[in-house]
C-alpha cells in the first residue's frame, strides 16, 4: 500500500513536470473507483493551469484556482501515478488520465480502492474525507508536547495509536514498526505509560524515519511505481518491518512479529521496552 513517503515522493515527482501546465483533456475510463469519479472534469479543466499540488496525509490535491476547485486523488491499496507520453496507449488497469501538452498524469488501481473526486470550492479541508485527519507528523505542529497531548489517558498500545489517522495522519504500518524500533519503545506500551524521554525520542523518530524514506525515493511495496517509473529502496533498510526471525541489527536477537488490531506488527523483544 503506498504511504505517507510514497505520496510525498510522487507529489515531489510530479510537481516540475505538471506546474503552471494547462490541462489539455482529462478521461475517466471507469463509472467508479472507491468512490464514483466526476465526468465532467475535461470540460472543468481544459485550458487551465495547474497552480499546485499539496499532499494531507495520503491524499494528493491538485489546484486551479481559475477552475475553483480542487482535484483529490488518493492511491488506495494499490494505486499507482506515473508520467506518461501523450500517445502512450492504456493499460488495463489505467482508470484516469489528467492531460497535459507534453504528458499524461496516468493513474493504475488494479484493486480500484482509490479515489478521484472534484472538490468545488476554495477550502478542500473541510471536505468529510479530510476534516477529521489529524495533524501532519512532518508538519512544524507535531512537536513532542503534541505528541504528549495526543497519548495522554490512552491505553491503547502505542503501535496502534500511532496508526490512528485521525490523531496523527500517515504514517502507516511499516513506518510505526520501524519508528518504535528507533525510539527503543514497545509496540504494546499503552500509549499513556510513555515518559517524557520516550515522548521525545519517539517524535523525533517518527519525523526521521518518514523524511529518511522520503529521501530514499520511498519505499516500494507491492504495486507502488514512482511518478518516473522508478522503484523506491527503504524498504531495503528496514530495521525490523517484515524482518521476523531475523536478526536486530543492534543486539542480534530475532525479530518477533505480532498481531495487533489485525495488523502485523515487528519489533525487536530485547531492544524495545
Ligand atoms: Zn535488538
Amino acid at each position: 500500500m503506498p504511504e505517507l513517503p510514497e505520496v510525498e515522493v510522487s507529489r515531489l515527482g510530479l510537481l516540475p513536470h505538471l506546474l503552471h501546465e494547462p490541462v489539455v483533456g482529462c478521461l475517466a475510463r471507469r463509472a467508479d473507483l472507491r468512490l464514483p469519479m466526476p465526468q465532467d472534469l475535461a470540460a472543468r479543466l481544459t485550458g487551465h493551469r495547474l497552480a499546485a499540488i499539496v499532499r494531507r496525509g495520503k491524499y494528493l490535491l491538485f489546484h486551479w484556482p481559475t477552475a475553483s476547485g480542487w482535484l483529490l486523488l488518493h492511491l488506495g491499496m494499490s494505486g499507482s501515478l506515473r508520467l506518461t507520453p501523450p500517445d502512450a496507449p492504456a493499460g488495463l488497469h489505467d482508470h484516469f488520465d489528467l492531460c497535459f501538452p507534453r504528458v499524461i498524469l496516468r493513474l493504475k488501481d488494479p484493486r480500484r480502492f482509490g479515489l478521484v473526486l472534484w472538490l468545488e470550492g476554495e477550502h478542500p479541508e473541510t471536505h468529510p474525507l479530510l476534516e477529521p485527519l489529524g495533524v501532519e507528523p512532518l508538519s512544524e505542529a507535531f512537536t513532542a508536547d503534541c505528541l504528549a497531548a495526543l497519548l495522554k489517558g490512552r491505553t491503547t498500545p502505542i503501535k496502534t495509536l500511532l496508526m490512528s489517522a485521525r490523531r496523527i495522519v500517515g504514517i502507516g504500518n511499516i513506518y510505526a514498526a520501524e519508528s518504535l524500533y528507533r525510539a527503543a519503545i514497545s509496540p504494546l506500551r499503552p500509549a499513556a505509560d510513555l515518559r517524557p524521554k520516550e515522548i521525545q525520542r519517539l517524535a523525533a523518530s517518527i519525523r526521521e524515519t518518514l523524511q529518511e524514506a522520503i529521501e530514499a525515493g520511498g519505499s516500494s511495496v507491492r504495486d507502488y511505481v514512482h511518478s518516473d517509473g522508478g522503484a523506491g529502496s527503504f524498504q531495503l533498510r528496514a530495521a525490523v518491518y517484515d524482518r521476523t526471525g531475523q536478526p536486530c541489527p543492534r543486539c542480534a536477537a530475532p525479530i518477533r512479529q505480532i498481531r495487533q488490531s489485525g495488523r502485523s506488527s515487528f519489533y525487536c523483544p530485547r531492544c524495545q521496552k
